[in-house]
């Protein structure tokens, strides 16, 4: 396997839409019921720090977005 095939293989497995798991238990989708899902991050804005322009104190959260009906979680 060449190293660009390796990296894309590596890449797809690190970073793609993939299943996830919390309490022992596959996460679905309320939605649509698939359990493919990308993961990001989300800021938690408050309108404190808001109206000083300090945005990038506040605390940041985990999301899932289903890969197939784009439901967040
Ligand atoms: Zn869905």
């Amino acid at each position: 396997m060449s190293l660009f095939k390796r990296m894309k293989k590596a890449y797809q497995a690190g970073f793609g839409p993939s299943r996830f798991q919390a309490a022992r238990q596959i996460i679905h989708c309320p939605h649509c019921g698939r359990d493919i899902f990308e993961q990001s991050r989300a800021l938690l804005n408050t309108s404190g720090l808001t109206l000083l322009g300090l945005d990038w104190l506040n605390q940041s959260a985990s999301i899932l977005i289903c890969h197939h009906c784009g439901y967040i979680q």
